[in-house]
């Protein structure tokens, strides 16, 4: 089963997704993820996409799209979760082609739905573990007081440069403007169904599931 988990920085793509893979032992793509670790490294790759990254615009459709090919190449486990993939309609048309090039689908679009004032309370206070990339909220689910990963034990509480409040706006903006007409695109493919992601994670964690088993 191949799945792409759609909605706003900040509606919980990549807690959910995390679920999956350890629930249902799929693959996580995250082109965020990829872009993160492509700036780390100090490829050539990752110093362009540094400031895009910083400000909150999109990196170019031909960049994320590479990545996502390279991956779709390796090992497919119980099928791929794209999450922050596809941003824009031509990225959307790559990943159909994509998928049919290696003789795949994509079953279904989840879209998280949650208000944009939550997410600017969510995205600040956001922190991950550096080890597993478990996410934390320093209000709803604070670090443990021991200071390591309840997931994994590590003590490398990572906080990411764009989770700020000038960044969030521009990637609301661009979720806006490029992105969410993806729903209607996904919607007129019959692929589309929506879930509630303001809930606690694992009444989110639940409808999801729920929508995937239909
Ligand atoms: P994310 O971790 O999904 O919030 O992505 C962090 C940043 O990486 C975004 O704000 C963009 O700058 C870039 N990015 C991630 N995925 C994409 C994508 N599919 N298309 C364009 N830019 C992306």
């Amino acid at each position: 089963m191949n799945i792409i988990l759609l909605g706003p920085p900040g509606a919980g793509k990549g807690t959910q997704a995390h679920h999956l893979v350890a629930r249902r032992d799929m693959i996580q793509l995250s082109t965020g993820d990829m872009l993160r670790e492509a700036k780390d490294s100090g490829s050539d790759m990752g110093r362009i996409v540094a400031d895009v990254m910083a400000r909150g615009d999109l990196v170019t459709d031909d960049i994320v799209i590479g990545l996502i090919r390279e991956k779709l190449q390796g090992d497919k486990k119980g099928g791929f979760i794209f999450d922050g993939f596809p941003r824009t309609l031509a990225q959307a048309d790559a990943l159909s082609d994509l998928l049919q090039e290696q003789g795949e689908t994509l079953d279904a679009v989840i879209e998280l739905r949650v208000d944009d004032e939550a997410l600017v309370q969510r995205i600040t206070a956001r922190s991950t573990c550096g080890g597993c990339g478990e996410v934390y909220n320093d209000i709803t689910k604070p670090w443990p007081e021991d200071g390591k990963c309840a997931n994994c034990g590590s003590s490398d509480i990572k906080r990411r440069a764009d989770d700020n409040e000038d960044s969030l706006r521009n990637r609301l903006m661009e979720y806006y403007k490029k992105t969410s007409p993806l729903l209607g695109y996904y919607y007129a493919k019959g692929r589309l169904a929506s879930v509630d992601g303001l809930g606690e994670i694992d009444a989110v964690q639940a409808a999801i599931g729920e929508a995937l088993d239909k």
